[in-house]
């Protein structure tokens, strides 16, 4: 119907325009929704018209945005009149007739949608929540609603896979299995060397071969991470799996926040890499979510000494001293345990990630302390 086109295009267009808005104004280190909304909600709704809700949305959707970019390290691209978020208060779906009730610029409309098989047995019973309008390349208005499923209930279980993730492979984990980061290596390797001959390109040549040759560059971006992160949902899903398989939960070490804690502490740079690099803090991620879908517990332990101890014996190798890593591996010191390191630190992480599942704690804090100096606080291990 053209009015609730009309309608719908004029919501679009304000959301942008008001996401534009907050973002060009509130200073860009602001992520925060709530602070966001402090600071531009009257605008919002006076200056473009958004009812109270969309306003809350718009605010949100910048400070989304914002985060996200912060991770990838880049600058938030400007809003697109082609998508708006909805919730509650503004969204309801109503089986019986298959609408949707959208609150638009000029109020509330019932809307018909055009639902498939699938999409129908989805929605069945269903009471959802959230939603977000959006206009197709092909012109086209579509809804995605967010149907949430209760997820199961997470298995309690002695059991415990580790998983390191990101030294000198993408993931291993302690039952031996590893995704080894050569492919991706070479896909970025080709990359980077199509990169290069395109860079040359786009400064000298002809004005249009320097423009297609920034658009290539651009979409070689795009390329490049949908690559990755289908890698790492790939990884997350075949771990998530073999937990389930085996009833057992997931251990992974808990690098949030390490920038700070760690500063005063001498660092590689591996492990500069892995806590600053957004493709693995994505398969962290995808193995907290998939986890959590799935029912399998996902436990984050104290990453420091994973990589320093040896599994077999507990023993501590100082980061600078005893010389214990040789390229990819580990030979302990002290029981002549040799074999891959990234090995060594998925058992440490499986380890630590079944004391912390113990109610009385484990004889392996103690261990570990013996050989640190006395000062150190037990709970400083596997907590987190
Ligand atoms: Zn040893």
């Amino acid at each position: 119907m053209p009015e609730q086109v009309a309608q719908i295009e004029a919501t679009l267009q304000a959301f942008a325009t008001a996401c534009n808005y907050a973002n060009s104004v509130v200073k860009s280190q602001t992520t925060s929704k709530t602070t966001i909304q402090n600071l531009v909600y009257q605008e919002l709704r006076s200056l473009f018209g958004l009812s109270a809700n969309l306003a809350v949305r718009a605010c949100a959707r910048v400070g989304a945005n914002r985060k996200t970019a912060k991770l990838q390290g880049k600058p938030v691209k400007a809003f697109k009149p082609t998508s708006a978020d909805y919730d509650a208060r503004i969204f309801a779906f109503r089986e019986k007739d298959c609408t949707v009730s959208l609150t638009l610029m000029n109020g509330r409309y019932h809307i018909k949608m055009n639902l498939g098989q699938y999409q129908t047995g989805k929605l069945k019973g269903k009471k959802p929540t959230s939603a977000q309008l959006c206009k197709h390349r092909d012109g086209s208005y579509y809804i995605h609603i967010q149907v949430k499923d209760t997820p199961p209930d997470p298995i309690k279980s002695n059991q415990v896979i580790g998983v390191d993730i990101g030294r000198t492979d993408i993931a291993v984990t302690s039952e031996g299995e590893k995704w080894s980061g050569k492919q991706i290596t070479s896909v970025r390797d080709r990359y980077s060397r199509t990169r290069a001959s395109l860079q040359s390109k786009a400064t000298k040549g002809t004005r249009s071969t320097r423009r297609r040759c920034r658009q290539i560059l651009q979409r070689l971006s795009g390329n490049e991470r949908r690559f990755q992160t289908h890698q790492n949902h790939v990884i997350s899903k075949t771990i998530i799996n073999q937990a389930l398989a085996s009833n057992a939960m997931v251990a992974i070490e808990d690098l949030t926040g390490i920038r700070d804690r760690t500063n005063q502490m001498p660092r590689s740079k591996t492990e500069r890499r892995r806590s600053n690099s957004w493709a693995f803090y994505q398969l962290r991620q995808f193995l907290e979510y998939k986890g959590l879908g799935a029912g399998v517990g996902v436990i984050a332990i104290n990453p420091r000494y994973t990589s320093q101890t040896c599994h077999k014996c507990l023993h501590i190798h100082p980061i600078r001293g005893e010389s214990y890593r040789k390229g990819k591996g580990f030979k302990c010191g002290h029981c002549g345990w040799h074999g891959d390191a990234d090995l060594n630190g998925a058992m440490m992480i499986k380890l630590l990630g079944s004391s912390v599942n113990r109610p009385e704690g484990s004889k392996l804090f103690c261990s570990l302390r013996a050989v640190e100096s006395p000062y150190h606080s037990c709970t400083q291990l596997g907590g987190g």
